[in-house]
């Protein structure tokens, strides 16, 4: 639409004019941006849209690029003609967000088909669950002492503190970083949490070394495929995703994404975005986009963009910065790589010392940090789509399974874990951020009116993180373009939330 370029030019330009006081990034006369980018088609870009699209209402056009396939890190695979997720799958009973989503698109919630979970130490179940909760409970007293309840206790008191963004979020407040949000909601102890290990903080807390080892370092290995030296608040993020309660999208996680593309009227552009370059229009600032698709290159103008892609080069979303004085400055970190392999066979259950399939309980198996050991997890898995009278299949019948492993499975490690397969189907994932305990988290206003929304995987990783991303963002945008500076980093919001009811 290059045609429309030099009247879209003289109608800035004119606004700008007649814009009295000082300059910067927003417009003055109380119009609307005309045209917003989102680059990606993940939950974060989705969501984005449909915030976006509430707050600045009907009349702006919204283009979302998509490289790939709308859902992004939410996907699925097909094994005989059912669809499995291979991506993120779980959803937390507080994501109210998420909840929120799948009410307004009129989604299902998927039914959870119970299995119980045990914890493989390369030669042995170090942990196994019961049918009976007390003797669960017995058990982990017996062997850890009260390091369970002081960690219930910790995940509890931060869950509840990070509740606190709903209340915010919900009377219009933003942050213009994520150390501004996560200070918000819990002070400077959530901004320690962001560079201090878990392991650490845990044994502060008075969690045994062995409780950290043989429950704790499962949990980060199926969630986020590291160890405990990740840190404390992704860690929390990743404990509170390991508690009961948890939920999916019937139809498959993915179908949020395109929902919320629907649900805000934002034009798909299927192409990559190569680059983006900002153009003074009078006294604000516009964002050339430069895009491609496998057959055409196209171009655009706009008024505000949102990146909601990660940038870090090792991910390979292939955008430049191009023309920013000062240059931007580069994103640091890279992603860590997980394997997902859904295979389609028999367990072989002798390899964790149950030669009989059928006396083999356990739905899942996380693992401990044992050198050696060469899979995170594995998983028996329901599909997206759960009939009623469903049942998970027995260890004695060919299942579908989720193995998730730092490298690609090759063909002794399949067989060592499956006595025999039917089909194996491998993402590699770059899933989510490579944690180390000093990582600066990134900025979110790159530029006046250029976001990016995901340097809050650096707090945590999900699609919940994503969606209040997405949620500030929006904000953020909105109260910036419309200066209502008064919006952005309040501080003691909690006290000003009470006094304004
Ligand atoms: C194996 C795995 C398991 C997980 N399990 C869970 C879980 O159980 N629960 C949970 O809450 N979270 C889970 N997560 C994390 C969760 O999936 C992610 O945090 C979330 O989906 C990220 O969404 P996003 O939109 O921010 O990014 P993405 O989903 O990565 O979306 C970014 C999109 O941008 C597109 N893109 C990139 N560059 C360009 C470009 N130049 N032009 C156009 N488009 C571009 C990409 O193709 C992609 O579709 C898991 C992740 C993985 C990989």
């Amino acid at each position: 639409m290059h045609w429309c370029l030099p009247f879209r030019f003289l109608l800035t330009l004119l606004s700008s004019i007649l814009a009295l006081g000082d300059s910067g990034f927003a417009q003055l006369d109380g119009a609307p941006p005309s045209k917003i980018a989102i680059v990606g088609a993940g939950i974060g870009g989705t969501a984005t849209a449909h915030f976006l699209r509430q707050h600045f209402g009907p009349e702006v056009h919204i283009d979302v690029f998509e490289k790939g396939t709308v859902g992004g890190r939410l996907a699925t695979v097909t094994v005989n003609h059912q669809d499995y997720e291979s991506g993120g799958s779980i959803i937390h009973s507080l994501n109210l967000h998420m909840q929120d989503f799948v009410k307004q698109l009129g989604l299902k919630y998927r039914k959870n088909v119970a299995g119980k979970t045990a914890v493989f130490n390369g030669e042995e179940f170090i942990l196994e669950e019961t049918d009976w909760y007390l003797l669960d409970l017995f058990r982990l007293w017996w062997r850890y002492g009260i390091s369970f309840i002081r960690l219930q206790m910790w995940v509890e008191e931060i869950m509840e503190k990070f509740m606190r963004i709903y209340k915010y979020q919900g009377h219009g407040y933003a942050f213009s970083s994520v150390e501004e949000l996560l200070h918000s909601l819990g002070g400077s102890g959530f901004l320690n949490m962001t560079h201090r290990s878990l392991s650490e903080s845990l044994l502060e807390l008075g969690v045994s070394q062995r409780f950290i080892d043989e429950v704790i370092a499962p949990v980060m290995r199926v969630n986020y495929g590291q160890n405990i030296s990740i840190p404390a608040f992704v860690g929390a993020v990743s404990l509170a995703g390991a508690q009961a309660n948890l939920w999916a999208v019937e139809g498959g996680n993915k179908l949020v994404c395109s929902g919320l593309l629907k649900l805000a009227k934002a034009n798909l552009i299927q192409a990559q975005v190569t680059t983006i370059s900002p153009h003074a229009a009078g006294e604000s600032t516009q964002y050339q986009l430069n895009y491609a698709t496998l057959t055409e290159k196209g171009s655009e103008f706009y008024d505000i963009v949102v990146v909601a892609t990660p940038l870090q080069s090792s991910v390979g979303s292939g955008i430049s910065f191009q023309g920013f004085e000062p240059q931007l400055p580069d994103i640091a970190g890279s992603y860590h790589h997980t394997v997902a392999s859904i295979v389609h066979g028999y367990l072989n259950c002798s390899y964790f010392g149950f030669p009989d399939p059928k006396l083999f309980p356990f739905a899942s198996v996380l693992t401990t940090d044992s050198p050696g050991l060469f899979f995170n997890s594995a998983a028996s898995i329901c599909p997206v789509n759960i009939s009623t009278g469903f049942r998970r299949k027995q260890p004695q019948e060919a299942g579908v399974y989720k193995v998730f492993s730092p490298q690609p499975l090759d063909k002794p490690a399949l067989k060592t874990l499956f006595r025999s397969y039917y089909s194996v189907q491998v993402t590699d994932w770059q899933a989510y951020p490579h944690y180390g305990s000093t990582q600066d988290l990134p900025p979110v206003v790159l530029h006046d009116s250029l976001y990016y929304l995901n340097g809050i995987e650096w707090a945590g990783s999900a699609m919940e993180m994503s969606s209040v991303a997405a949620k500030n963002i929006a904000l953020l945008a909105y109260h910036r373009w419309s200066r209502q500076l008064e919006m952005v980093d309040q501080k003691d919001l909690m006290h000003k939330i009470k006094t304004e009811l």
